[in-house]
């Protein structure tokens, strides 16, 4: 039963660091494309100046997603992924489908961990 986890973990891991990686060059690319701030001069409405800040937008949500990536990957790392770090016990798995990244099972988020 264990060796059965511990395969699906790693299967796991290496979609996660995948995504990571996916992630970090769109991060990268959208790095390049806001670094030149358009000129607000131009006035409100101006095309350019709304896909920059799309583009901002978005980077900021990759970024995000990156960081609870990175967090899951050292939690699989750490043979604690799926584990309430509170209690112990193991994460129900449809909890982890909605929250990938929570450390905290339901009945301890329930009893106001997180
Ligand atoms: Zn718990």
């Amino acid at each position: 039963m264990k060796m059965v986890i511990e395969r699906k973990q790693e299967g796991e891991a290496r979609r996660l660091r995948r995504e990571l990686e996916e992630l970090r060059e769109q991060i990268a690319a959208l790095k390049t494309a806001v670094e030149e701030k358009p000129d607000y001069g131009m006035g409100e409405g101006d095309p350019s100046i709304t896909r920059w800040e799309l583009d901002q937008a978005m980077l900021g949500g990759l970024q995000e997603r990156a960081v609870s990536l990175e967090r899951q990957l050292r939690r699989i790392n750490r043979g604690t992924y799926g584990v309430c770090e509170v209690c112990g016990k193991p994460i129900d798995a449809d909890r982890l489908t909605v929250l990938p990244d929570t450390i905290l099972c339901i009945e301890c988020a329930r009893s106001g961990g997180l």
